[in-house]
C-alpha cells in the first residue's frame, strides 16, 4: 500500500469508525452470534491476490461487527468500563503511523522519553511522590508478574544469578486475599512460588478488605516454619465489589518484614485522579510496586497499564540482559524500558496517553468520573429503597453488587440454589435481550449480579433505565 492509497483508505476508515460509534447506542451490547458463528464465515484460506478496500470495509461491517459485544455502549454494565475514548484512538493510530521501534533508547529516544513525560504525568495526576518511577505495560497482568519476579529476586537475594529458584532450600511465601483478581494467582504460579505457597488471607465478612491481624498472624506462622514471606498483594479496588485492602496497616507489616508489596489497583487506579477518593489507598507511598489501568475506567484506549516502583535499581538489576547488539554510547545516560518488564520490543503507548490527556484533558476526565460516581450512589439508593432487593457489599466507587430475594410459595425468602436460579434466570434473560448486560458473580458462595456504572456514554438517564429493566425483569 502507497501512502498515497493509506490516506484515500485511511479517510474512509475514520469515516466508517465515526458512523459506527455514533451507532453503538442502537446495537445490541452482548453480541448475539453463536460460538464459531463469526469464524465459519471466514474463508478457510488467506486470500492469495489484493482485494479492494471497498470490500474489506463490507466485511468489517458484516462479519466482524455482529460478532463484537458493545463495551462501549451507553448500557453496558458488564465486568468493568473498558472505556476507548476516540481520543486515544487518534493516539493509537498515530502510534501505529509512525511505525517506531521500541528496543532501546536508540531505536526511538521520542518513544522512550514521551513514556517517561507521560509516566510521570500520570504520577503527579494521582497524587504520587516523585519516588515513583513508571513503564506502560500492555495489562496490569504483565505488571503484576513482574512485580512478583521483583519479590522473588529481592526474597532469594538474585536467585537468577545461579539456578534459580531451585538454589532456594525453602519455599518463598506471596500473601493476598480470595478477593483478589485472578491474575494475582496467575503472576504468582508463573513466577515460580507454586499456588501451595500463595496464602489468602481472611476478609471482613462485609468490607471483604484483607485482615492486617490475619496476615501477621500467617506472616509469623510461616517464619516459624522456616518459610520466607516475599511478596504481598494488595488489591486497592479488588474485582469482586470493589473491595480496598487497608494499605497503610499492611505496608507496615510488609516494612516491618522486608517484604515487597505490590498494590494492585488495576481498575480503581482511575478513581486516583480525584483527589477526594485517595484516602482509598492511604498509605500506598510505602509500597515497592504498583499497577493500575488507564485502559478501564479512565478510557486510554487497550493496551495502557502504568506500573510504577520506587526502586529501579533492582528493577533493572532483576529485568536487564543487556547483549552486545543493543549496547550504545547513550547507556547510563538514558532510560532503558526493555530493562524494565518482560517484552523486548514495544509500541509507542506513550502516545495514547499523550492524545487522551491533551484532546479531552483532566478536568472533563475527573468531571466524567464524579458522574460515574454519583451515578452509583444514585443506584444505590434505589435498590436500597426497592423491596426484595439488597446491597451486598460497600459501594465505594461505581460497583454496586445487588441481589432480588423473592417470596417461595409458602412466603419465605428464597435461598439457597432455587436463588442461585432466580438470579441467572433475570440477569440471563436482560443479557440476551442485548438491551443491557451485566456481570453475575459469585459473593460467598451465591451468585450475585454486578452492575459497573463508568461506560463514557453512559448517562443517568441510561442508568435510571437499567434500573427500571431489572425491575421489570425479576
Ligand atoms: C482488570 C483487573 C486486572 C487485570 O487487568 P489486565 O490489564 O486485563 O491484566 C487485575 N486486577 C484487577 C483488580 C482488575 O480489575
Amino acid at each position: 500500500m502507497t501512502p498515497e492509497e493509506f490516506r484515500k483508505a485511511g479517510h474512509a476508515l475514520i469515516d466508517w469508525i465515526a458512523d459506527y460509534r455514533e451507532d453503538i447506542p442502537n446495537q445490541p451490547v452482548r453480541a448475539q452470534v453463536q460460538p464459531g458463528e463469526v469464524r465459519r464465515s471466514f474463508p478457510v484460506e488467506a486470500p492469495q491476490t489484493a482485494d479492494s478496500f471497498a470490500k474489506l470495509l463490507t466485511d468489517l461491517e458484516t462479519r466482524v461487527v455482529p460478532g463484537i459485544t458493545q463495551v462501549q455502549h451507553p448500557m453496558h454494565y458488564g465486568w468493568f468500563p473498558s472505556n476507548a475514548s476516540l481520543s486515544s484512538v487518534l493516539g493509537d493510530i498515530a502510534s501505529s503511523g509512525l511505525g517506531t521501534l521500541g528496543i532501546s533508547w536508540e531505536s526511538c529516544p521520542a518513544l522512550t522519553e514521551v513514556e517517561e513525560v507521560v509516566c510521570d504525568w500520570m504520577r503527579q495526576l494521582t497524587g504520587l511522590s516523585d519516588q515513583w518511577k513508571g513503564t506502560i505495560h500492555d495489562t496490569a497482568s504483565t505488571a503484576c508478574v513482574t512485580a512478583m519476579i521483583l519479590a522473588r529476586e529481592k526474597a532469594s537475594d538474585l536467585s537468577k544469578n545461579s539456578t534459580g529458584l531451585q538454589a532456594v532450600a525453602v519455599p518463598l511465601v506471596v500473601y493476598s486475599t480470595s478477593q483478589a483478581h485472578s491474575s494475582i494467582a496467575k503472576a504468582v504460579q508463573l513466577a515460580g512460588f507454586g499456588q501451595d505457597n500463595l496464602r489468602y488471607i481472611d476478609e471482613d465478612p462485609y468490607t471483604r478488605a484483607m485482615l492486617p491481624e490475619a496476615l501477621a498472624d500467617a506472616i509469623r506462622n510461616d517464619l516459624a516454619h522456616g518459610r520466607i514471606p516475599a511478596a504481598i498483594v494488595c488489591s486497592v479496588g479488588a474485582t469482586g465489589t470493589t473491595a480496598m485492602d487497608p494499605v497503610a496497616e499492611i505496608a507496615a507489616i510488609a516494612n516491618e518484614h522486608n517484604i515487597w508489596l505490590h498494590v494492585d489497583a488495576a481498575m480503581a487506579g482511575s478513581a486516583m485522579l480525584l483527589p477526594e477518593a485517595r484516602h482509598l489507598w492511604e498509605g500506598v507511598e510505602a509500597a515497592d510496586s504498583l499497577a493500575w489501568n488507564p485502559h478501564k475506567w479512565m478510557g486510554t484506549i487497550l493496551d495502557t497499564a502504568l506500573f510504577y516502583v520506587c526502586d529501579t535499581a533492582h528493577l533493572e538489576r532483576v529485568m536487564s540482559t543487556n547483549p552486545a547488539y543493543l549496547q550504545s554510547s547513550a547507556d547510563g545516560e538514558v532510560t532503558q524500558y526493555r530493562d524494565w518488564g518482560i517484552p523486548l520490543g514495544r509500541r509507542f503507548r506513550a502516545l495514547k496517553l499523550w492524545f487522551h490527556l491533551h484532546l479531552d484533558g483532566i478536568d472533563a476526565i475527573q468531571a466524567r468520573l464524579r458522574r460515574d460516581l454519583a451515578n452509583a450512589q444514585w443506584f444505590q439508593k434505589q435498590v436500597e429503597a426497592a423491596q426484595h432487593w439488597q446491597v451486598l457489599a460497600p459501594v465505594l466507587l461505581q460497583t454496586i453488587c445487588i441481589v432480588h430475594i423473592p417470596q417461595d410459595a409458602d412466603g419465605q425468602p428464597l435461598t439457597g440454589e432455587a436463588l442461585d436460579a432466580h438470579t441467572l434466570d433475570w440477569v440471563g434473560r436482560i443479557n440476551e435481550s442485548g438491551q443491557a448486560f451485566l456481570s453475575p458473580s459469585v459473593l460467598d458462595g451465591r451468585w450475585m449480579v454486578r452492575v459497573s456504572i463508568g461506560v463514557e456514554g453512559t448517562t443517568r438517564e441510561h442508568v435510571q433505565k437499567v434500573w427500571e429493566l431489572l425491575q421489570a425483569s425479576v
